[in-house]
């Protein structure tokens, strides 16, 4: 059978071979057992079900929480060729009734349903009525009552064991952590399941953190390293999100906006926009998440903190979907420490989530600075032990240099204790450098004895200085008294000189090098040709209005750029044209590249 699968994989899909754990994943439903699979965003989760469900005999159920893509997903199986639709509550009643008619036909060979939708009696007892091959359960992490992503529908799914016996269930998620899997394993009630989890690790992700100074100038910067290309911006607010897609917009940026605030009707259209069109800027809040299911997203940037690794890893991973070289952008600050710590100290949560909140963001902060192998540090976070340093991140492509602080934290850590550990950083770096101003006066603090003795540094130094003492518990920031910086236990043995602190250049300075890998490396003289294929794609895909990437994509044209296939055949040898899409478009596409003959 799984031969069988192999011929699919190539002649349906038109890919090569299987990724990853895939095979291992699709052999164990054919022999009917349970499944639960932890696979990174972009790792190929849908495969996993798809492909046994078209060699098994009978319908493929998939349950998603995500109604919005259903219809999507279901377009893009089409063009392949497949007999696929979805049940959820946007269908009239004639279209429900439709989807009912071709189950009892057995015309279908996969179904998507909401969960709500499958567990209605009229739906389970004409699906128990018909011959099923597998139930796939998508973004199985929604079982999850500590999640953010949690679905109360998810929790009858269980019944689903005894309403069909015999046939596997292979659930799917995208959350790495333990306790989740041990939640899934048993809200979903899976029968010794077989449990894959593959590295998730993304290493066509680039990350790259810097410290915020001025974050638009950054951004933009940033953003004329990604012309035409779709990205996403996140922010913290909503009023952020419009003041940035404004201005945005402003400098020629096709921009949109992406919150909770919006109308239903306006988020809709932008989404839609944002998949539909080429090179769409989202600037969004997190609540611009789940099932964004670009694939070309080249960019993810976030110019406030997440509020832990895991919301970072998440949201990033959004990116580079598709497996091309994409970029995870984050500029942070002083001051997005500060508003973190006092957003969780005013929250409402009881004191052991406050301390769990508190120990996530130390988490993030650490790895903020970090100078060693940001990705091996992320990855190690999630239990994952890798030895090599990636080349692909700031600080594999950027050794950051570090320096021996210790008389300067001496001077900073004295300097606060002597203004009674009352301020906030502004004032305690004009007292170091010797400021004169006003509130200096009215406490007399030009007296002090500290008074100037850290005028060799710039404030930003100084700044960067207090971050790493923050992050390292050398200090902490007292929310109660407005966010007073104040001495820790761990101060006194570096005031008494017992442990020395090597600190890293500010972030700032190490200027990323220019980044040689471009995202799909288009040159110059290439430029023309890439457009037109892009063209090309774009008439295709709005003749039937559907996303580009549902007719080819990006890597798929860049198949074509490369090895310029002159013929039917040479066509299926591109990685992403199976027969279908051959029949399909192959004629159009071989006629953009005869207008581009090799030089
Ligand atoms: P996930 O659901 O895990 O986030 P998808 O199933 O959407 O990921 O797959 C991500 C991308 O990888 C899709 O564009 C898909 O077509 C592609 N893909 C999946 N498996 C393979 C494979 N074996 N070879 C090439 N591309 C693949
Ligand atoms: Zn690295």
């Amino acid at each position: 059978m799984i031969n069988r699968a192999e011929h699919i994989l190539k002649h349906t899909f038109g890919y090569l071979s299987f990724r990853g754990k895939q095979r291992e994943v699709i052999q164990t439903i054919l022999d009917g057992q349970d499944a639960l699979v932890l696979m990174p965003t972009g790792g190929g989760k849908s495969l996993c079900y798809q492909i046994p469900g078209l060699v098994r005999e009978g319908l493929a159920i998939v349950v998603s929480p995500l109604i919005a893509l259903m219809q999507d997903q279901v377009n893009a199986l089409q063009q392949l060729g497949l007999s696929a639709s979805f049940l959820n509550s946007s269908q009239s009643r004639e279209e429900q009734n439709l989807v009912m008619r071709s189950i009892h036909d057995g015309s279908l060979d996969i179904l998507y349903v909401a969960p709500e939708r499958l567990l209605l009696d009229s739906t389970l007892n004409r699906l128990m009525a018909t011959d099923v091959s597998l139930i796939a359960i998508d973004e199985a992490h929604c079982v999850s009552q500590w999640g953010h992503d949690f679905r109360v529908d998810y929790l009858g799914l269980h019944v689903l064991r005894q309403a069909f016996p015999g046939v596997p269930r292979v659930a799917l998620t995208a959350t790495a952590d333990d306790r989740t899997r041990h939640e899934i394993i048993d809200r979903l009630a899976l029968s010794d399941p077989a449990v894959f989890v593959s590295s998730f690790d993304r290493p066509n992700i680039r990350y790259i953190v810097q410290e915020k100074g001025d974050a638009k100038a950054q951004l933009i910067k940033f953003l004329q390293g990604h012309k035409n290309a779709a990205g996403v911006v996140y922010c913290m607010t909503r009023n952020r999100v419009d003041g940035m897609t404004a201005w945005l917009q402003g400098r020629g940026v096709k921009a949109l906006a992406y919150h909770a605030g919006m109308s239903t009707d306006d988020r809709a259209e932008n989404q839609r926009r944002f998949l539909r069109e080429d090179g769409v800027v989202m600037v969004a809040t997190v609540a611009f998440g789940m099932g964004i299911d670009k694939p070309d997203v080249r960019f993810v940037a976030h110019l406030d903190l997440p509020k832990s690794m895991e919301a970072y890893y998440q949201e990033t991973g959004r990116a580079g979907r598709d497996g091309q070289p994409s970029e995870a952008w984050m500029v942070y600050g002083l001051q997005d420490v500060v508003r973190i710590a006092k957003m969780v100290q005013d929250s409402n949560a009881n004191e052991n989530h406050k301390r769990v909140e508190r120990s996530k963001i130390d988490s993030l902060l650490g790895w903020c600075e970090t100078n060693t192998c940001r990705r091996r540090a992320l990855l190690r976070y999630f239990g994952e032990s890798q030895e090599d340093v990636c080349g692909n991140c700031d600080v594999c492509l950027n050794p950051p240099k570090t320096w021996d602080a210790t008389e300067a934290s001496q001077k900073l850590l004295s300097n606060i204790y002597r203004t009674g550990q009352r301020f906030g950083s502004g004032h305690v770096i004009d007292v170091l450098r010797g400021k004169d101003n006003q509130k200096i006066q009215q406490f007399g603090h030009h007296k002090l004895s500290t008074y100037g003795i850290g005028a060799q540094f710039s404030d930003r130094q100084w700044r960067s200085v207090i971050r790493q003492l923050l992050v390292q518990n050398y200090l902490l920031v007292n929310e109660e008294q407005y966010g007073a910086l104040q001495l820790t236990e761990k101060s006194r043995s570096l005031l008494k000189g017992e442990v020395k602190i090597f600190l890293r250049e500010g972030i700032e300075s190490a200027k990323p090098e220019r980044v040689k890998k471009r995202p799909l490396n288009v040159s110059e003289s290439d430029s023309s040709f890439w457009d037109a294929l892009k063209a090309c794609r774009k008439e295709l895909a709005d003749d039937q209005g559907v996303p580009p990437f549902h007719i080819f994509h990006d890597a798929t044209l860049m198949e074509m750029m490369q090895y310029r296939p002159q013929s039917n055949a040479e066509m299926l040898t591109i990685n992403g044209v199976g027969e279908v899409k051959l029949n399909k478009y192959g004629d159009e596409f071989l006629e953009v590249i005869a207008q581009f003959p090799t030089k």
